[in-house]
């Protein structure tokens, strides 16, 4: 049965580096023409952390070197991100399209905006840390020469910290909708999509923010009307008691058994949690809609019901 998709890749579908990038975006295009060869309708979202963070500490180099260029926003390195990982994407999924006799399916990347809300509780208590590790005595020069926020990384060193408000409204959505019904492979919503805010009137600034991918892409599901929400990461299934030796590998779980495991403290803040609570969000936002949660290479057999942990009601 045909369905349409919206696909969350993670972190381990794009790689650490520009050689990592270019070889994973092979193995990914592979499972993202699986799904379409299947008769879904499918648009993918995706991550950027290493990515950003890379063109971010290229943008501080660059003004070191050109004292004429001020500081790049965090907003223009996401949407630089969102250019270059959808450069990959966009290349990997035509090849993979073409060599399997699909010839009709443009692919497309959309330069992503998403709303959030300036009085989100998120912008008092930035809790996302970014860019380079600094010694204590580095991110106080830093936090003096730019005002930002710097706090300790887990015992790892030094580093920036922004907030990570809620998505509330993907700007784009009505072209990724058109697009995406016309037939065309839309790539969207990268890192999150970039966090932007209403000021006066018709105008969107960009916010030092990083919205969460696998929230960014449930509502993009639910604003594509999607009947599943699939997030393949780095895990064939989500488990309790997870690295323990009680550790067990979930099939399925309804909203409620979620929100049980959620307040056990069962999912890492950060990694597991947040696809744990998009997932409840988007089972429960309309009646028939599901949530997958599965290794990428098993994106296939997730949606035949063999493997995966699925959430729905
Ligand atoms: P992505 O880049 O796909 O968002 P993350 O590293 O953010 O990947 O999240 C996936 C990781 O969450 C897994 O690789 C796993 O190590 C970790 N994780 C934390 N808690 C759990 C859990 N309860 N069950 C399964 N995986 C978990
Ligand atoms: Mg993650």
């Amino acid at each position: 049965m045909s369905k349409r998709i919206v696909i969350a890749l993670g972190g381990n579908a794009l790689g650490n580096t520009l050689p990592e990038q270019a070889e994973a975006v092979k193995i990914t295009a592979r499972a993202i023409v699986d799904l379409i060869e299947d008769g879904n309708q499918v648009v993918v979202a995706h991550g950027n952390g290493p990515q950003v963070g890379i063109i971010n500490n290229a943008m501080a180099a660059l003004q070191k070197e050109d004292p004429n260029q001020g500081p790049t926003p965090l907003s223009v390195c996401g949407a630089m991100s969102q250019a270059y990982i959808g450069y990959d994407l966009q290349n990997a999924f035509r090849e993979e399209l073409l060599n399997r006799g699909i010839c009709n399916m443009p692919v497309c990347s959309i330069v992503t905006q998403v709303e959030v809300d300036p009085a989100d509780p998120a912008f008092q208590n930035p809790s996302k840390p970014i860019g380079k590790f600094m010694t204590k005595s580095e991110a106080a020069d830093y936090a003096a020469k730019t005002g930002y926020l710097v706090k300790e990384d887990a015992g790892r060193g030094w580093r920036r910290y922004v907030a990570s408000p809620k998505p509330k409204h993907i700007i784009e959505a009505g072209a990724i909708r058109a697009l995406s019904e016309d037939g065309h492979l839309v790539i969207c919503c990268g890192g999150g999509g970039i966090p932007v805010y209403r000021t006066e009137r018709n105008h969107l600034k960009g916010a030092a923010a990083v919205i969460d991918k696998d929230f960014a892409s449930e509502l993009l599901a639910e604003q594509l009307d999607a009947d599943m929400l699939i997030i393949l990461t780095a895990v064939e299934k989500v488990a309790i008691n997870y690295r323990t030796e009680n550790e067990r590998w979930l099939s399925s779980m309804t909203p409620d058994e979620a929100r049980t495991y959620i307040a056990q403290g069962q999912f890492a803040p950060g990694s597991m949690l947040p696809k744990v609570e998009a997932a409840v969000k988007f089972a429960q936002s309309k009646p028939g809609r599901e949530a997958l949660i599965t290794l990428l290479e098993k994106a296939r057999d997730g949606i035949a019901g063999r493997t995966g942990t699925v959430i729905r009601q």
